[in-house]
């Protein structure tokens, strides 16, 4: 059993801030729970499959955050208590429905949990979802440690039931991926039984009802705002009246008092740490406003309690309250984007204050990085040994060369993106959101009329296919955009972990399911599809080129699973090793066409003898570089 069920009330353990939000929705008696993954939120998931068995949850793995949002979304609605998690950019994809089941409601505890990315470490932007608790009116629960990432987790339940609405709870990397101890509280075992009765129909309303939701969500925020009022997550520590007040609110409370200690600065600074962010307990600000001078807004990412608390210090100059000044990152006192950590506070605090205190020495970094790479070696972006994209990228670049033309490639999110960089021999040359490779071809695909006389790719991978290309390769068709595009298959969702997608042939708890395949969607829509291996260079070569000079929507996809992928591991392969008496050494393309220029970690150096060897650790035994070594000095020994 996953190590979140430990029945064991009172006892400490050390859980990630992911394992620890499972956790929560586990002692809240949670029976349903879906998502899509993607960074920093994916392990909630995963945590609460790990137990779904013994807990007899139901957990899965659906195909875009709209459609997750919308399957817990009905589960809650027959009572049953309900978990949604998603990276921040699944929130713009559910938003729709996030927009309108505010307003039908929910009767079981409906929770959303959001993993924000301030510094976009695995992501594209640093999209702050608070925002969308404000847009549609949500409560909105921020934890600062693991602790109360489990707590908040179980309250949003009752809150959410009692409510009748759906809650956010938003976590953020740092908190996520961190591991901090853990007080368990007491596991339920409640299951209820699903009930969906009609009237009142669960529904936003109509032209008729539409505005009658819209105030019973006012009514249901403004119970929330109350309770929030008094809410133990919210916590005032600091004099009375102190010359210097922190507002505050996740990871940045950590951060927050750890510098006012330091400074020993808690005889005249506050903090006030926030839990609940939306709707604000306005009281409580009011109270501790009225006794500040000066206001800094500690936070990650956009400046959502700053601008919210200084317009509601407007509206407090009718109740008599002279504004403070308000510092933060409007002020430039905290950076504007990027992650807080504990130094960038330090200095704001000293800053305002005038305590002064040491800085860390400016050569601590480049010291520090001295240090680590005496153990761990530098490594740029690049795809795995063996991984199939590479080899995809390089039959593209190679086509596109023979076709003479510059193409437009447009790329999609995934383990692919990374078409952008050397590694995909920089072919591809956009990326956005999900699905927005094939929509904008879609566009492009259409600019012929106006001179435009490109040729069109666009790339996405199998899961994206699933999650997001379809709408737009059907638009393709209907208004025959003229674009080429290349689903690189590689069976799994490589880059969040390789959890299954709709063609692998299995669920998320391992159920067996028909695999829906890419080139049946596509021949439904009435595309003309083709599939090849990419490891099979000149063939696929030749296929793609072929299938570029054709017009209208086609699609070619580039079938070989990922080197990393449980069953891929378990299988034995064939030994590749260089033949250093045919190694032509810096004769070689670029100086060293495997090592250099194809890029595989597995292909290295050997100083010594100034030849290409293979890391046999390394190496998958794909075969990529011994199928284009000019010198036909890389040897693939077959098992016998
Ligand atoms: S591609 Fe072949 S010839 Fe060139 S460096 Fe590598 S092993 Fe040597
Ligand atoms: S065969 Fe060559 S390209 Fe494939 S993993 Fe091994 S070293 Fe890398």
């Amino acid at each position: 059993m996953g190590r979140i069920g430990v029945d064991q009330p009172g006892r400490r353990m050390l859980l990630s801030g992911n394992e620890a939000i499972a956790r929560g929705a586990l002692e809240a008696g949670v029976q349903v729970c879906s998502g899509y993954p993607g960074n920093p939120a994916s392990e909630v998931v995963e945590a609460l499959l790990e137990v779904s068995r013994d807990f007899d949850l139901y957990v899965e793995w659906s195909t875009n955050e709209m459609v997750a949002l919308e399957v817990a979304g009905a589960a809650a609605a027959t009572g049953l208590r309900s978990l949604t998690a998603m990276k921040n950019l699944g929130v713009d994809v559910c938003s729709d429905f996030l927009m309108t089941v505010n307003l039908s409601g929910t009767k079981g505890g409906f929770v959303l949990v959001t993993g924000d990315d301030p510094a976009a470490h695995s992501t594209t932007t640093e999209l702050d979802t608070r925002n969308y608790a404000r847009m549609a009116d949500v409560p909105l629960l921020e934890p600062s440690t693991p602790q109360e990432a489990k707590e908040m987790t179980k309250w949003a339940f009752e809150l959410s039931e009692e409510l009748g609405l759906i809650c956010m709870v938003r976590s953020v990397t740092r908190l996520s991926h961190s591991r901090g101890v853990v007080e368990l509280g007491v596991l339920s075992r409640e299951r209820r039984k699903p009930e969906f009765t009609a009237p009142p129909p669960w529904t936003s309303g109509s032209s008729t009802f539409a505005c009658m939701f819209h105030d019973m969500l006012h009514q249901k925020m403004k119970t929330a705002s109350e309770k929030f009022e008094t809410s133990p997550f919210n916590k005032y520590e600091g004099p009375e009246h102190p010359n210097l007040l922190l507002i505050t609110s996740g990871p940045s409370y950590t951060y927050s008092a750890e510098a006012v200690e330091l400074l020993g600065l808690q005889d005249s600074v506050g903090i006030l740490k926030l839990g609940t962010t939306w709707p604000l307990p306005e009281e409580l600000l009011f109270k501790h406003l009225r006794l500040a001078q000066e206001v800094l807004f500690v936070e990650e990412i956009d400046p959502f309690l700053e601008q919210n608390v200084k317009m509601l210090a407007a509206e407090f100059a009718s109740r008599g309250l002279k504004p403070p000044k308000f510092y933060g990152k409007k002020s430039g006192h905290l950076p504007a984007v990027g992650e807080l950590n504990t130094e960038l506070v330090l200095r704001a605090l000293s800053g305002l204050t005038g305590v002064s205190y040491s800085p860390r020495p400016s050569e601590y970094a480049s010291r520090a990085e001295e240090l680590v790479g005496g153990y761990v070696p530098g490594r740029s972006m690049a795809f795995c040994p063996g991984c199939p994209h590479r080899a995809s990228f390089w039959v593209m670049k190679r086509a596109l060369k023979w076709e003479g033309r510059e193409a437009v490639v447009t790329g999609d999110i995934g383990c692919y993106s990374m078409g952008l960089l050397p590694t995909g021999f920089s072919v591809e040359q956009t990326l956005h959101c999900m699905g927005a490779g094939i929509g904008t071809a879609c566009g492009f695909g259409k600019l012929e009329r106006f001179g435009f006389d490109k040729p069109v790719v666009s790339v996405s991978g199998d899961s994206t296919f699933y999650h997001a290309c379809i709408p737009a390769l059907i638009n393709a068709k209907w208004n025959s955009s003229n674009l080429l595009h290349v689903v690189l298959d590689n069976s799994t969702t490589g880059m969040t972990g390789h959890q299954p997608h709709p063609g692998s042939g299995i669920t998320a708890s391992g159920e067996p399911s028909p695999p829906i395949r890419v080139e049946e969607l596509c021949k439904g829509i009435g595309v003309e599809v083709k599939v090849c291996d990419p490891f099979e260079v000149d063939e696929a070569t030749k296929t793609f080129y072929e299938m570029l000079k054709e017009r209208g929507p086609r699609v070619l996809v580039f079938r070989h699973p990922c080197p990393l992928t449980e069953s891929e591991k378990k299988k034995r392969k064939p030994r590749v090793y260089v033949d250093q008496e045919k190694c032509i050494g810096e004769e070689c393309g670029c100086m060293a066409f495997c090592s250099r220029v194809l890029g595989c970690p597995a292909n290295i150096w050997d100083y010594s003898k100034g030849k290409a060897k293979i890391d046999e650790v390394l190496c998958t035994g794909c075969g990529l570089c011994a199928k284009l070594c000019p010198a036909g000095a890389i040897v693939v020994e077959e098992e016998k």
